[in-house]
């Protein structure tokens, strides 16, 4: 190791224990990109892209919500399904502490949110993963909350968006992270196929691993942030095995546009608009044809769906009652499938336990 190299570990590690040490109540934070220093609440208020070079810092799941659903109609599915430890793993922390720390750091069950909402008035069945809960690492039960947001969609004939930010598939789930992959997989493939429906995928910064793999790169339409990392292995793992060297701006959503694996690039000020007018296209096209699912009724996003989505959110929260908007949570989670989570958990842990 070079000396160089050596100080350069030593300002990362310095770094690492600095954002620890802090809370989310700073004042200040620094670019990732240029270093300039950047006053937080404006940085929010500019949806966090940095004021001098523009570049497009980490949001976490609530803003990018509050960014892109009009304002009260987002409505959470399966907000209390919440991780177990199958394995009893242990690294240098023990797997449960670990996620109990990120839950009171972050606020969330885990790495995603998933609900329903509308945008610019359409309603669309939305899942927004966040980093900063254990890097955005799918588990499973960041794995059953897509899926059951993807079967909801599917019965509902809802436009699905999923925007991703992760690390890949969580280690200290081991076989239960990478049966994700293949889990919401085969409900896309359902969603897609079968009922014929629009599934766009949002990729931000950094979406990497398991989540690539899978459902990050499934969308019928993909869409990325600018400049945003965009792979599946890591850059010194790739250069070391090809014994090649990588362009500088491998793994970069530009790089990868240019070779065909994106659809658009995106920055985060037009990305409610892109996403409306996107979706409103679909919407009009005139020979798109309905899916049919298995019991047997055609489904699609049409007027009527769309309009009984639409009531139900007006009557509810015309009425701005904390209490009305919790019935209405309750008869969307009415009419999902019939999952208990106990029970699945039951099932799917039993070797475990
Ligand atoms: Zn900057």
């Amino acid at each position: 190791m070079s000396i160089l190299s050596w100080i350069e570990d030593q300002r990362k590690i310095k770094m690492l224990n600095y954002n620890k040490a802090t809370k989310d109540d700073r004042l200040w934070t620094r670019c990732d990109k240029c270093g300039t220093i950047l006053y937080i609440k404006h940085l929010k208020e500019n949806q966090r892209v940095c004021f001098s070079c523009g570049y497009h810092l980490q949001m976490n799941s609530r803003e990018r919500i509050q960014s892109l659903v009009d304002y009260g109609s987002w409505q959470p599915l399966n907000e209390t399904l919440s991780p177990c430890d199958p394995l009893v793993f242990k690294d240098q922390k023990i797997y449960k502490e670990r996620l109990k720390e990120a839950q009171e750091r972050t606020g969330l069950q885990d790495a995603i949110l998933t609900g329903t909402g509308l945008i610019d008035g359409i309603p669309v069945a939305l899942g927004v993963m966040d980093f900063n809960f254990m890097g955005g690492s799918m588990g499973s039960v960041v794995g059953e909350k897509i899926v059951r947001l993807v079967e909801y969609a599917t019965q509902e004939g809802l436009i699905l968006i999923l925007i991703c930010a992760s690390g890949g598939a969580r280690m200290q789930e081991g076989i239960f992270s990478l049966m994700q992959m293949a889990k919401i997989s085969s409900a896309l493939k359902f969603y897609q196929s079968s009922a014929n429906l629009l599934y766009i995928s949002l990729l931000t910064s950094p979406t990497t691993g398991g989540v690539t793999a899978s459902f990050a790169m499934l969308g019928d339409l993909i869409f990325a942030e600018p400049n945003a990392l965009i792979g599946f292995a890591g850059r010194r793992v790739i250069e070391q095995t090809l014994q090649e060297k990588l362009p500088e701006n491998f793994q970069t959503s530009e790089y990868l546009l240019d070779h065909g694996l994106l659809d658009l690039i995106i920055p985060r000020s037009f990305l409610k608009q892109a996403l409306s007018e996107t979706i409103s296209f679909y919407k009009e096209a005139p020979f798109r044809k309905n899916g049919e699912i298995l019991a047997g009724f055609s489904n699609s996003l049409n007027l009527l769906t769309e309009e009984k989505v639409r009531r139900l959110l007006k009557t509810e929260i015309s009425l701005n009652s904390s209490k009305k908007i919790s019935n209405l949570q309750e008869k969307m989670k009415a009419k999902l499938p019939l999952y208990d989570i106990k029970y699945y958990n039951k099932i799917l842990f039993s070797q475990n336990t």
